[in-house]
């Protein structure tokens, strides 16, 4: 009888395990806020000298009993301390590390982070993830570590190298998407939830909805022709999948979802 119910509980786990392509639930936290003088700096040409608020957006993914992290935005020591940057002025209302206790979630149960890249804004926390494993493209990390480049987060540490899309957890809920162009190896996410459906997490691939809507190129971006081309392949994902898309910096979007503690599922 023993071995029965073990037999099942084991056919059970097989079943759910097959059927898992969704992750379990996803939280929106609040990673930053960038004041910037002058749009343009992303819109070369369009409301030159007018400002912009900007969201900066960390998000949590469940999926089985593991966590996956994608951006860290600014470090938490922002919160102490905001600093001027060459684009703007940085703040942070909440650390990191506060909506993670907040969830219970301990640094060390945060099996994998991604990084949409390596921008400052991004990456200010990776270091405080040491037993994680970092999933990041090649081409950003081979850009990011270039000689004479100042090292952003420690490179001794758990990580996988990619060269293109990954899928995750190997059942089609979670996948990276390699999007270059804002930077050499730029990428996004790609998440699937039971009730909420499909979302694009696109990280810098556009920064706001106007520049998103208008196919717009900032200066600062690696490729111009690589942007257009994420642009389209992002685009042409949303409209197959139905999907949401979440531009991490924009305002209006940050503001229209739900934020950690709460959650979508
Ligand atoms: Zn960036």
């Amino acid at each position: 009888m023993k071995r029965l119910a073990l037999g099942l509980a084991i056919v059970l786990a097989a079943m759910a395990t097959a059927d898992a392509q969704t992750a379990d639930r996803l939280h929106v936290m609040d990673c930053g806020h960038n004041s910037a003088k002058d749009q343009s700096l992303w819109s070369p040409g369009i409301n030159v000298g007018k400002p912009i608020e900007q969201a900066n957006t960390c998000t949590l993914v469940r999926h089985g009993i593991q966590w996956l992290l994608w951006d860290t935005g600014y470090p938490d020591a922002i919160a102490e301390q905001p600093v001027d940057t060459p684009v703007g002025h940085a703040t942070r209302t909440r650390t990191l590390a506060a909506q993670l206790a907040e969830l219970g979630v301990k640094p060390e149960d945060i099996a994998f982070i991604a990084v949409s890249h390596t921008h400052a804004d991004h990456i200010g926390n990776v270091d405080r993830f040491p037993a994680a494993t970092l999933l990041i493209q090649k081409a950003e990390f081979d850009w990011a570590f270039a000689p004479g480049k100042r090292p952003l987060f420690k490179k001794d540490r758990a990580m996988r190298l990619l060269e293109g899309d990954l899928d995750v957890f190997g059942d089609g809920s979670v996948i990276l998407l390699s999007t270059p162009g804002h930077t050499p190896g730029h990428q996004s996410l790609l998440v699937h939830l039971a009730r909420t459906g499909w979302i694009v997490l696109s990280g810098d691939a556009a920064h706001f909805r106007d520049n998103w809507d208008n196919d717009r190129v900032p200066s600062i971006n690696t490729s111009a022709e690589q942007t257009h081309e994420s642009h389209a392949r992002l685009a042409k994902i949303v409209a197959e999948k139905k999907a949401q898309l979440w531009i991490n910096h924009d305002l209006p979007t940050f503001e229209q979802l739900r934020h950690a503690p709460q959650s979508y599922d």
